[in-house]
């Protein structure tokens, strides 16, 4: 049985430091909202359980935005070593626009090119989501306060010199230069001298420009949901058994990857692939606990840009034969669908100054959880956080720093706009000053290292054609000088 999800209530700016209701999820859990098998199949309109290479999965994409052009929009955020393009599908009711106060969320898989059945995944979940918009309350739901960003491929030259049926083994695994996508972002606990890969690069940027709030990755090989931190700081004794390196938001991660493993149908259970593998208790892992690696994808989002992501381990093979690639999807298509939800629990709001203008790079920090997020440039902000009672501490450069206690509850987001109060007019105060060092900047006072953040925060919207076939500029000045020169490597397609 479906739960009916109520949309969530537009934000009323100027109400101070309060938690109000937003809608309601349902009375069941978040792992139960999607459960229904899809009926109305389009028989013109499909996807194959097969592989697609590279030209295929983009006639796909492009079929699918012809299609559905009122839910999807096609962009490509660069391209990879040997130029083919990385392709993004959005898929939400308002594909072309950010929607203010409504998260943004992405998948991203097929990043060692030889690990294969996330890429088809995607393309099933986007048909999934656009066939069933209208008709599944849940996805219905999803889609018109979510926009969700699809990267089928992040390593499609290593795909293309995969080969079907390999369960094992490096051939393809690495972009065409030999590099580890996987091991090539900035990290935060060791220096990573690999070379910037162009892929790598186009989803530093990509992150940079849209606040994401959830992601996930996928990958092959095992069937796990690992979550951060991937690494782990350098010790002098280096233990011979891999240690979990825990982050603030271990609990948090932690509910995410359940949320995932329950939904699957057999992750949970927690079986290894193989003698020489490992089990995982409910089929989640810390990463370092696992192995740790130094340079991940998901360590990054979380760090730099505040967005909270998991590993997904969905296949003991890592390319199996595509008859079987039905029985993944099938074993995926609850969980696929049921994780995106999770950008809708916790606290969000606005960081507003007292005349109700956005204040843009606020920090953010939920006390007891040093890492600092950042607001958009609309003031937005997004903290997944489980029920309890908790501490916001929000600051701005020339703003009084403020600090809120808030609730969440399970049932709904908790909304929390808080409004900070220019220094401007007590002038010179040292106080202020003092006031503001107190949230996250240099060093704290155990001397430990903070954690780092996004710098600036900037929404990257699919510029161009809308559906009428108008140019979309409903923007100016900042953003559209902004979106101007993103739209350099930015390429659309329509229909
Ligand atoms: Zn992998």
């Amino acid at each position: 049985m479906l739960g009916i999800i109520v949309p969530l209530l537009m934000l009323v700016m100027k109400i101070e430091a309060i938690a109000v209701s937003s809608g309601s999820f349902n009375d069941d859990d978040t792992a139960r909202h999607y459960n229904s098998r899809y009926s109305i199949y389009d028989e013109s309109y499909k996807v194959d359980f097969r592989y697609h290479n590279h030209t295929e999965m983009h006639n796909f994409l492009r079929k699918t935005s012809s299609r559905y052009p009122n839910l999807t929009a096609l962009y490509s955020i660069g391209q990879s070593a040997q130029k083919r393009d990385l392709w993004v599908m959005v898929v939400s009711s308002s594909p072309y626009e950010h929607m203010i106060g409504k998260p943004d969320i992405k998948y991203v898989a097929n990043i060692h090119g030889n690990e294969a059945v996330g890429r088809e995944l995607m393309l099933h979940l986007i048909h999934l989501l656009v066939t069933q918009y209208g008709t599944d309350d849940y996805i219905t739901w999803l889609l018109d306060n979510t926009r969700i960003h699809i990267l089928p491929s992040m390593n499609p030259d290593g795909f293309e010199i995969s080969k079907e049926g390999n369960c094992e083994g490096g051939m393809g695994r690495y972009n065409s230069r030999g590099y580890d996508l996987n091991r090539n972002f900035p990290d935060y606990f060791k220096q990573n001298n690999k070379k910037v890969q162009p892929e790598t690069e186009a989803v530093k940027q990509w992150i940079s420009k849209i606040q994401f709030v959830l992601s996930g990755s996928f990958h092959g090989g095992a069937l796990v949901a690992s979550y951060p931190f991937d690494n782990t700081p350098n010790t002098l004794f280096q233990s011979y058994r891999s240690q979990p390196s825990i982050s603030p938001d271990n609990d948090v991660f932690e509910h995410l990857s359940m949320v995932y493993s329950t939904s699957h149908t057999k992750m949970h259970r927690g079986e290894s692939c193989s003698r020489t593998q490992p089990g995982f208790k409910n089929g989640i892992t810390n990463g370092a606990e696992w192995y740790p690696l130094t340079g991940g994808m998901q360590d990054f989002n979380y760090i730099w840009n505040g967005c909270m992501e998991i590993t997904f381990e969905i296949s003991c093979c890592k390319y199996p034969p595509a008859n079987e690639l039905e029985k993944f999807w099938e074993e995926n298509r609850v969980a696929l669908v049921n994780y995106l939800a999770e950008a809708h629990r916790g606290v969000q709001g606005f960081v507003i100054d007292e005349f109700g203008n956005p204040i843009e790079r606020a920090s953010v920090i939920v006390k007891g959880r040093d890492i600092k997020f950042s607001t958009t440039k609309y003031g937005e902000f997004w903290r997944i956080l489980l029920p309890g009672n908790y501490k916001l501490e929000v600051s701005a450069e020339g703003y009084s720093p403020s600090e809120i206690d808030f609730t969440v509850i399970k049932q709904h987001p908790t909304l929390l706009n808080v409004t900070l109060h220019s220094t401007k007019r007590v002038g010179e105060n040292g106080e202020q000053n003092q006031q503001q060092q107190q949230y996250g900047h240099g060093i704290n006072n155990q001397g430990v290292r903070p954690y780092p953040h996004r710098d600036y925060s900037i929404h990257y919207h699919p510029n161009g054609a809308t559906n009428n076939g108008q140019i979309s500029d409903n923007s100016n000045g900042i953003l559209s000088s902004i979106s101007s020169g993103f739209n350099s490597f930015v390429t659309n397609l329509f229909g």
